[in-house]
């Protein structure tokens, strides 16, 4: 088994696809093992994405993410990773919709920036990433 971060993101949780996205989560077989709502604050939205913090979309992006409550969510399942990247679908959503049409960035995404989900790019992002914000969580 093996465990991933996956992120309801602002447009998402405000657009009400909390439920309908759980639902294909669950079907896909993930376990849902942690998650919690809420509120990023500037700092932890950047923090969060340091990777990208010289891009130029870095502000908006920042600002995006800390729009309204966002739902974190710890998936476990053979393959996690890679899997919960291949159901969200491409970065940007109006690609997704044309070359991904059943992908989650399809159904709720918007563009290249609202595109509604998260999930880490690696094992060692995922580990990162549950560490960040559920440090009480052994993964493996
Ligand atoms: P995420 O890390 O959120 O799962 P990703 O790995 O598919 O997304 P990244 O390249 O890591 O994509 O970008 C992180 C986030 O930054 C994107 O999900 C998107 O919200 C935003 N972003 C990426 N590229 C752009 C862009 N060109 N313009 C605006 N926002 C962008």
């Amino acid at each position: 088994e093996e465990r991933t971060l996956a992120m309801i993101k602002p447009d998402g949780v405000s657009g009400n696809y909390t439920e309908e996205i759980k639902t294909i989560v669950v079907e896909a077989g993930f376990n849902i093992v942690k998650e919690m709502l809420t509120q990023l604050d500037k700092e932890t939205a950047s923090a969060f994405y340091e990777e990208h913090s010289s891009r130029s979309f870095f502000p908006h992006l920042v600002t995006y993410m800390t729009s309204g409550p966002v739902l974190v969510m710890v998936l476990e399942k053979r393959n996690a990773v890679s899997d919960w990247r291949d159901l969200i679908g491409p970065t940007d959503a109006e690609k997704a919709k044309i070359s991904h049409p059943h992908s989650i960035r399809a159904l709720c995404g918007k563009n290249s920036q609202k595109n509604c989900v998260h999930g880490s790019d690696s094992t060692s992002s995922a580990e990162r990433e549950i560490k960040f914000f559920f440090k009480d969580v052994v993964s493996g």
